[in-house]
């Protein structure tokens, strides 16, 4: 054992990095353990013949939350990453049907869409005005952890509470845009492979967020910003180990005591935990209460899904996203990096979302023979003079490489999972165990994993 009790944080995903850093810059003796070899986690950068790829995450659609993070941390995000605003930021392609297209600006979107439907522009105009009103007002409780209902009312907000309860289907239908420009706004529904009946009504800010805070890559990869987080945590004390997977979690008397990986037993005086929780309480912990493990096995989970990495020559046409939406089966995305940012010319990547009960029901033969289809496949291949993969990953690969729960990145965000509350960041069975990373409160963005991870953190020095 060791001799002085210390702060682990397991994991140096987003959640795990933004909590150590937070700890170790108000004097804590934070000791970071990572089982694989690298920052990041989902998050983190994947190099293959010189080629630098974002391993997961491809934009940030959250930049002040990110910004948050780093103020928290008494960091200035600009001053470690460099963003870039995307102005073309995304387009949905209808199998045999018309194509959408999203910009930064907002004029230059709704001018598109009355192409699309007499009056959609107004439209849409108006229904990115009122979500954005909503957004604002909702806005503290992003930064409030496990906000519910007495939240709402500090925030005076009880009047939104008829929006929160809503799904987002209800609430584009409210706007009474054409389905092909409301199945377009909630393409991030099919990424997480879900219907938009499911999904919360707060993905509706997605749209408005876009217009009126912008859309950004990082230059070098989103990879970059735990990189950045890991070297604030280091500059502030924090150690870290990479290739120290925690087996187990001591407790006494209800108690976290000690952490296990393979070789060393490590006393502790408080755990933040950004393996998920899931894992946390059914494999590390092992003793949980039957009825909470129960109630965890039934949370919705979100696949990684597949992706095939690629050496490119783009065409100068080229755009940065663009989603597929085949009639039958899966949405696909091909994404152009190197459109917004330089240092990523040459790279590509093809991703294939799909649903958790896809993944489990088709195995890893079934992901694998999934992701050859997707390559063998001609509409991705106008944009480019040459392609040719030079890394693969289905959600098999990437939940051994990041030890997630039954290969699945989190909980999918559904309307009534944010109703009864995502995971709480201070555990309600174990004393001195608290939870960072999208699983938990506000969610499974890189900027939420990021927040939730301070969240954490000011929750343990409570
Ligand atoms: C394909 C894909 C596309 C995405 N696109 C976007 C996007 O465009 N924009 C966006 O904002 N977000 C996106 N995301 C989501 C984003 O990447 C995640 O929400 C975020 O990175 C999750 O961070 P986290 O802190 O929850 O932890 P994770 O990334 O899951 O990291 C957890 C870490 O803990 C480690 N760990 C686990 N168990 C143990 C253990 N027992 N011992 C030691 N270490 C352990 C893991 O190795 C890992 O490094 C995407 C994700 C994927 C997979």
């Amino acid at each position: 054992m060791g001799t002085s009790k210390r702060i682990v944080v397991i994991g140096a995903g987003m959640g795990g990095l933004a909590a150590a850093a937070f700890l170790a810059k108000r004097g804590e003796d934070v000791l970071v353990l990572e089982a694989s070899s690298k920052p990041g986690g989902l998050a983190s950068l994947l190099t293959v013949e010189q080629l630098t790829f974002d391993l997961g995450p491809y934009i940030l659609l959250d930049r002040a939350g990110l910004e948050w993070g780093f103020d928290q941390l008494g960091e200035n995000l600009a001053a470690h990453v460099q963003l870039v605003q995307l102005e073309d930021i995304y387009q949905v392609e209808y199998e045999d049907g018309p194509t959408v297209q999203i910009h930064r600006d907002l004029a230059t979107t709704a001018a598109g869409f009355d192409r699309l439907g007499q009056g959609a522009g107004e439209q849409y105009i108006r229904f990115v005005e009122r979500v954005y009103a909503i957004y604002t007002r909702l806005r503290p409780l992003l930064y409030t952890a496990n906000p519910g209902p007495r939240a709402l009312l500090r925030y005076r907000a009880l009047d939104l509470a008829p929006f929160l309860l809503s799904s987002l289907s209800a609430i584009l239908k409210q706007s009474a845009l054409p389905h092909m420009i409301t199945d377009a706004l909630s393409i991030w529904t099919h990424i997480a492979g879900q219907e938009a009946t499911e999904a919360p009504s707060l993905l509706a800010f997605v749209p408005a967020l876009i217009h009126y805070n912008g859309a950004y890559v990082c230059r070098g990869g989103i990879g970059t910003i735990p990189i950045a987080l890991e070297q604030v945590a280091k500059n502030a004390g924090a150690e870290f180990r990479y290739g120290a997977k925690v087996r187990k979690i001591h407790c006494a008397q209800g108690a976290v005591q000690a952490v296990e990986t393979g070789d060393e037993l490590i006393e502790v005086k408080g755990i933040v935990s950004n393996a998920s929780p899931m894992s946390t309480y059914m494999h590390l912990l092992g003793q949980s209460p039957k009825r909470y493990v129960r109630k965890l096995q039934r949370l919705p989970l979100q696949s990684p899904g597949v992706a095939a990495y690629l050496a490119v020559q783009s065409s100068s046409d080229a755009h940065f996203l663009r989603f597929r939406l085949p009639k039958q089966g899966h949405c696909r995305l091909l994404i152009q990096p190197g459109v917004a940012d330089p240092s990523r010319d040459g790279t590509a990547r093809l991703l294939g979302p799909v649903s958790q009960e896809w993944a489990e029901q088709a195995g890893e033969s079934g992901q694998q023979a999934y992701l050859d289809e997707l390559i063998a496949e001609q509409w991705w291949r106008s944009d480019f003079a040459q392609a040719r993969p030079v890394a693969r990953r289905v959600a098999a690969d990437l939940g051994r490489e990041f030890s997630l729960f039954r290969d699945s990145m989190n909980p999918v965000m559904t309307r009534r999972l944010m109703l009864s509350g995502r995971i709480s960041h201070k555990s309600r069975l174990v004393n001195g165990l608290y939870f960072a990373g999208s699983a938990t409160d506000p969610g499974q963005w890189v900027s939420f994993a990021a927040i939730s991870g301070i969240l954490a953190a000011r929750e343990l020095l409570c």
